[in-house]
C-alpha cells in the first residue's frame, strides 16, 4: 500500500477545525490528480466508503472516526494561475486544495476585485465550491465560471450554471447526499480589474469585522446553523438566552462572542458533546420561536442517533 501512499488508522482530529474526530481506517493526501485517481480506484476495488475532506472547517467528525477512506485534498493540489480574457476580465484558476485566503489574497494582490469575501473563510477552494461559501453579501456563485471534478466515469468540467449553487449548497453536495463521491479538482473564476489600494482596504475592513465579531481563537466550524429564511440564527439563539450557554463542563459552548458559533473550548469536548449541545440549541430555539434551525456544519461518520 505504501506506493499508493495510503495510511491506516489515522486520527482525524488534527484535520478538523473543531478538533474532534477518531480514526479513519484509511487516509490519503494525494499530491496530484494522478495520485488522486489511483487512491479513488483503490477505494472502488476494495469497496470502501470514501469521504473527501478539504480543510475540515465545516465538519464535525465523529469520535468513532470514519470507517473507510478519507481523501484529504490539501495544498499540494492547490496551484493557482491567471490569464486575461478577451472580454477584459481576468480568469483565475485555483486547485481544490488552495486555501480560500490564499485565493482571495492572490486576487487582491493582482488588483482584481470581487474575491475579497474569500480572504477570511478558513476552507479550501474545493470545500467552498461544495458549500457555495460566502460572506458579507458575496459567495462563490458570484465569481465561479466553471468547475472541474472527478467522478466515477472520469474528469468533467461543468459551467457555474450547472453547479446548482444556492445558499450554502451545490450540485456536489446533492451528489454526495445521493451516495456519489465527486471530487472537485479546480475552479475557474472571472474577476474584473479594480483599484488595488481600495481592494486591499476592503480586505482589511472585512478581516477587522470578522476579528471583532467571531471567536477565531477557539476551535469551531464557523456558523453552526444556516440562516433561516427571514431570520438570523445568532439572534434567535440569543433571544432564547443561549449566548455563552454550555450544557456541561465538556468544553462545548455557545460562543459568548457570537451566538451563531458553537465552540470547542481548549479542544476538550468530544464530537458527541458538541452534537448534544447543537441539538439542544436547535430544540430550544424551536420551542421558543417556532423556527427550526438547520445545521450548516456537516456530520461525518457515525453518531449516537445520527450519522
Ligand atoms: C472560524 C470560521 C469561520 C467561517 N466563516 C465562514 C464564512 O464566512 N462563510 C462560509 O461560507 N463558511 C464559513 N466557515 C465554514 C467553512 O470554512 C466553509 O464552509 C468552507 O467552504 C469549508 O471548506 P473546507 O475545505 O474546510 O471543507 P470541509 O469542511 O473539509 O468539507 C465540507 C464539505 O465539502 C466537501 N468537500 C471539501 N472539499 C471537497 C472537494 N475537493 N471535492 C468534493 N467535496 C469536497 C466535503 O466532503 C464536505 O462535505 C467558517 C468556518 C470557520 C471555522
Amino acid at each position: 500500500m505504501s506506493e499508493l501512499n495510503i495510511s491506516e488508522n489515522v486520527c482525524l482530529a488534527p484535520y478538523s477545525t473543531f478538533r474532534t474526530g477518531g480514526p479513519a481506517s484509511f487516509f490519503a493526501e494525494p499530491s496530484n490528480e494522478e495520485e488522486l485517481k489511483e487512491v479513488y480506484r483503490f477505494a472502488g476495488e476494495k469497496g470502501l466508503d470514501v469521504f473527501i475532506l478539504g480543510n475540515g472547517s465545516n465538519c464535525l467528525i465523529s469520535d468513532k472516526g470514519f470507517d473507510g477512506l478519507v481523501i484529504r485534498i490539501g495544498k499540494l493540489m492547490g496551484d493557482i494561475t491567471h490569464e486575461p480574457g478577451e472580454d477584459g476580465l481576468v480568469y483565475v484558476t485555483a486547485g481544490a486544495g488552495c486555501l480560500l485566503s490564499r485565493f482571495g489574497n492572490y486576487c487582491a494582490d493582482l488588483g482584481l476585485e470581487g474575491a475579497e469575501f474569500a480572504c477570511g473563510i478558513p476552507g479550501t477552494v474545493g470545500g467552498a465550491v461544495f458549500m457555495n461559501a460566502g460572506a458579507y453579501g458575496r459567495e462563490i456563485k458570484d465569481i465561479a465560471v466553471s468547475v472541474r471534478y472527478l467522478a466515477d466515469n472520469g474528469i468533467k468540467e461543468i459551467s457555474a450554471g450547472e453547479c446548482g449553487f444556492s445558499y450554502r449548497t451545490s450540485i456536489f453536495d446533492r451528489k454526495q447526499a445521493n451516495g456519489e463521491q465527486p471530487v472537485i479538482l479546480s475552479m475557474k473564476a472571472a474577476l474584473k480589474t479594480g483599484d488595488r489600494v481600495k481592494i486591499a482596504a476592503h480586505v482589511a475592513e472585512l478581516r477587522q469585522k470578522r476579528t471583532a465579531s467571531q471567536p477565531l481563537d477557539v476551535p469551531s466550524a464557523g456558523s453552526t446553523f444556516k440562516r433561516p429564511e427571514g431570520h438570523f440564527a445568532a439572534k434567535l439563539i440569543e433571544d432564547s438566552g443561549l449566548k455563552g450557554f454550555a450544557l456541561d463542563d465538556s468544553g462545548a459552548q455557545v460562543s459568548p462572542k457570537h451566538a451563531g458559533f458553537v465552540v470547542n473550548n481548549n479542544g476538550a469536548a468530544s464530537a458527541e458533546d458538541i452534537l448534544r449541545l447543537i441539538n439542544y440549541v436547535s430544540d430550544k430555539v424551536y420551542m421558543d420561536s417556532g423556527v427550526r434551525l438547520e445545521k450548516e456544519v456537516r456530520l461525518i461518520g457515525e453518531f449516537g442517533g445520527e450519522g
